[in-house]
């Protein structure tokens, strides 16, 4: 296996930094998918595979419960045994379908450090019995808080994510917009806009530590409003790049960047931010829409189906559309059509750096 080829699965520590790196030099980035349950994490998988992509299985906090049953009787607890179970999911299918998957979890507000930490207790038992932590990184967002609690606080978590090879995601400014309780519509427009000295903060307090990636706010937004509400200033980035590399004389883009919010935006900016360091672009709202509408249709075109088990004139019987393996594989496959120009726009199609089986056996 040459060094810029991994063993398809779910992929951490070094391995991680491997693919992401590859990304920058190679000038393209990762969709980040929020998922909700096995269809949606078998269709980013199915879709990462159909375009030979590596991918960002992604859970929120919300996400996480919904997996678990939202009927759970304990919230807190449902939280957490959502992530924990589709986690699983992922370890025990990502190799079959060929690709590298990297598993995230979103937004951890201050109020949901808790939920971080019972993740990390499962993260450690799971290393105890695998060699790998669960997820490949944590996202903590304190950016509503100040910034020196913000950088303590994700510098103790760091410190006991690096024992089993993970990563962590923070974010520094505030991602306008609003997702899964997280994040404000009202917030001032200055701190839409990361401040360069703040990244510097971040970079020479936690890469001593470990390795951590950077949600940084450049006029991003959460969901799709009305064009001309949100106005992207990628070169914010490339100003708190600037910064690190000219003070610690480090290489180009230093800083592994995250982009949130990246449903709905602009081609050209969204490669603007590729070429300043952004590896990971989320994208939530825009496949939430896709799943629906694939879904919808099928519904609306076979409605008599969902209203009545066998035709009540002519008595032809419905089940093979009334069948959920219908309708919600009709919601997959529009899912799978959206990643389909996500990958292309992160120009991430061909990319994937799996190992294939044919490479193996020619070895
Ligand atoms: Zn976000």
């Amino acid at each position: 296996m040459s060094s810029m080829s991994l063993k398809p699965g779910v992929i951490s520590g070094n391995d991680y930094q491997t693919l992401l790196a590859a990304c920058k030099d190679g000038g393209y980035a990762l969709p980040a998918v929020n998922v909700v349950g096995t269809d949606s994490i078998n269709a980013v998988m199915e879709a990462a595979a159909k375009n030979n992509a590596d991918v960002i299985v992604q859970l929120s906090n919300g996400g996480a419960q919904f997996y678990a049953g939202k009927g759970m009787p304990d919230s807190f607890e449902a939280k957490v045994l959502g992530a924990v179970s589709a986690a699983r999911h992922v370890h025990l299918l990502a190799e079959h379908y060929g690709i590298c998957v990297v598993l995230h979890t979103d937004h951890a507000d201050k109020k949901l450090i808790p939920w971080i930490e019972a993740l990390l207790d499962h993260g450690e038992a799971f290393y105890k019995e695998t060699g790998k932590p669960l997820f490949t990184s944590h996202m903590l967002d304190l950016s509503a808080e100040e910034i020196d609690f913000n950088l303590s606080e994700s510098a103790r978590l760091l410190k006991r994510m690096v024992k089993i090879d993970m990563s962590i995601e923070i974010e520094l400014g505030v991602t306008g917009g609003e997702e899964d309780g997280v994040g404000s519509d009202e917030v001032d427009n200055d701190k839409l806009y990361t401040q360069p000295e703040d990244c510097l903060k971040a970079w020479e307090l936690l890469s001593p530590i470990g390795h951590f990636s950077l949600a940084a706010s450049f006029g991003n937004v959460h969901g799709v409003y009305k064009p001309g509400n949100v106005q992207l200033r990628p070169e914010i980035l490339q100003a708190s790049q600037a910064l690190v590399q000219s003070t610690h004389n480090t290489g180009a883009n230093p800083l592994d960047l995250v982009f949130h919010g990246g449903s709905g935006s602009e081609k050209a900016k969204i490669e603007e931010a590729i070429g300043y360091g952004v590896f990971k672009m989320n994208i939530d709202t825009d496949t939430q829409f896709a799943f629906a509408e694939g879904s919808g249709k099928f519904v609306f075109e076979n409605e008599k189906a969902f209203k009545h088990q066998i035709d009540p004139e002519d008595g032809t019987p419905y089940k093979k559309f009334y069948d959920p393996r219908k309708w919600l594989r009709a919601g997959e496959e529009a899912m799978i059509a959206r990643l389909d120009e996500a990958f292309t726009d992160l120009k991430s199609t061909g990319k994937s750096l799996a190992v294939k089986k044919s490479e193996e056996l020619a070895a």
